[in-house]
């Protein structure tokens, strides 16, 4: 993409940390859309949290609407976080024997997600998702996995084939370093086309082991199944012999009190969890069907572990924060989300930029295009792609220079939190207008697109 935009509010300290960021690690960056490559300009490296803020290394301020790109869904630094983090930390941090933390924790996730008879813990979503792919594998007996071109379930190597999230962004076809072989048994069809998963199965009959989809996407910008298809690949899954595997990861605990799952019912065999169950440190988890999960090492053959799986401090962290979820919390955030969103597509009608918003559940995203605009939503990775990135750009620096904090690429979900007060939404309410003046003047850059 181009570089910086001229005017943007200049950020010495965090340009100073990204000068000696890239000097020792790639990109200055530990995940890659953090570094501002779909977006232009720096970086901004961030010292704190509050509630819906954030604040950078300059002292700026901004209202936080990636939330950590999904777990915060309580804000910042919530005080009953951060004290049974202070509790369980003062304890100890790792012990490599079970705790009882653990246990609550699972209980927890068990109670909410009816579905999910048994789960275990691991440290990402990347782990999550790779666990439960080998555990479906070890389960069938069979090797191949159907996947949705834009869903992103996290860098496992199989999965990587059309992926969403840094993977669009960087327009990247493929990955090097991920062998044909790996490749070779994972299956790419478009998002809420039973058609071509009915037609994967009549081709590799009897050998799919499991279709894996976002439960609704959110790495491609945001994308709902459409009415039916949840449905529809669970009863093509359970015809041909295959597991269901539905990710979670993003809208876990997130959209309802049990996700997406939660709104819309349909059960699947696997379920994989991350971001908001570990309140902001590193825990999630795999589960699903009792009879499933029994294949898992110690029970079973299929081998799973990890030194770090169900840290006591990121487990306190994920309990405080899932006990905290209450109903009140969800009403909030769908009722923030709802008006973020109205007040953004409000500033780009008045405005004139032809965009298309779209929800699943409280997560939503802009996409800014005429056909999309139209009238059509977008239900798919190639709907996705065909939006004008340049607009986004300009729109993203235009807010940020007024202090909020969009997700550094069209392809990503904006969240909000509980801390999200009238306040933080006056705050994006003032922004708008000028932002949404920056999309309408935007030009593509020489070469862009
Ligand atoms: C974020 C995400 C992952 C990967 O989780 P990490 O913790 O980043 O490894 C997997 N699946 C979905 C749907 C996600 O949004």
């Amino acid at each position: 993409m181009s570089g910086a935009p001229p005017g943007l509010t200049r950020a010495p300290a965090s340009e100073a940390l990204l000068a000696r960021a890239t000097a020792v690690t790639p990109g200055g960056v530990n995940s890659p859309v953090r570094a501002f490559r779909a977006v232009g300009g720096t970086p901004r490296f961030m010292v704190s949290g509050h509630g819906p803020y954030l604040v950078d290394a300059d002292g700026r301020e901004y209202v936080d609407l990636v939330c950590s790109w999904g777990p915060l869904l309580l804000g910042h630094a919530h005080p009953e976080v951060v004290d049974a983090v202070r509790t369980a930390v003062a304890r100890g941090t790792s012990f490599g024997t079970p705790t009882e933390g653990e246990v609550l924790l699972a209980e927890e996730i068990v109670a909410r997600v009816g579905p999910v008879e048994q789960v275990r813990l691991v440290c990402s979503g990347t782990e999550a998702t790779m666990s439960a792919v080998r555990l479906a594998r070890g389960f069938t007996g069979r090797s191949k996995i159907v996947k949705f071109a834009g869903c992103y379930h996290g860098h496992v190597d199989s999965l990587l084939a059309a992926a969403g999230s840094g993977v669009a962004t960087l327009g990247l076809p493929d990955t090097p370093g991920v062998t044909g072989a790996s490749a070779a048994d994972t299956i790419v069809v478009p998002y809420n086309d039973l058609a071509a998963v009915e037609a994967a199965f009549t081709t590799f009959d009897g050998q799919v082991a499991a279709v894996i989809t976002e439960a609704a996407a959110g790495n491609m910008g945001v994308v709902p199944p459409e009415p039916g298809f949840t449905e529809g690949l669970a009863g093509l899954c359970e015809r041909h012999g295959a597991l269901f595997i539905s990710d979670e990861v993003m809208t876990g605990f997130r959209v309802s009190p049990a996700g997406w799952f939660g709104l819309e019912g349909v059960r699947p065999d696997l379920m994989t969890f991350g971001k908001v169950m570990g309140g902001g440190f590193p825990a999630a988890a795999f589960g699903g069907r009792a009879d499933v999960m029994a294949h898992l090492a110690p029970v079973g053959p299929v081998y799973q572990a990890g030194t770090l799986s169900g840290n006591p401090v990121a487990t306190a962290a994920g309990l405080a924060t899932l006990r905290l979820a209450t109903d009140d919390v969800y009403a909030h955030v769908d009722k923030a989300a709802a008006e973020v969103g109205a007040l953004a597509s409000d500033a780009l009608n008045a405005a004139g930029v032809a965009h298309r918003l779209q929800y699943a559940g409280s997560m939503f995203s802009v996409f800014f295009s005429d056909a999309a605009s139209g009238g059509a939503s977008v239900t798919d990775y190639d709907g996705a792609r065909g939006q004008d990135l340049f607009r986004y750009a300009a729109f993203f620096h235009a807010m940020l220079d007024r202090g909020v904090y969009l997700p550094p690429s069209a392809f990503e979900s904006w969240f909000l939190s509980a801390a999200h007060d009238d306040e933080a939404l006056a705050r994006v309410s003032d922004a708008l207008p000028a932002a949404a003046a920056a999309a309408a003047a935007a030009r593509p850059a020489e070469g862009d697109r």
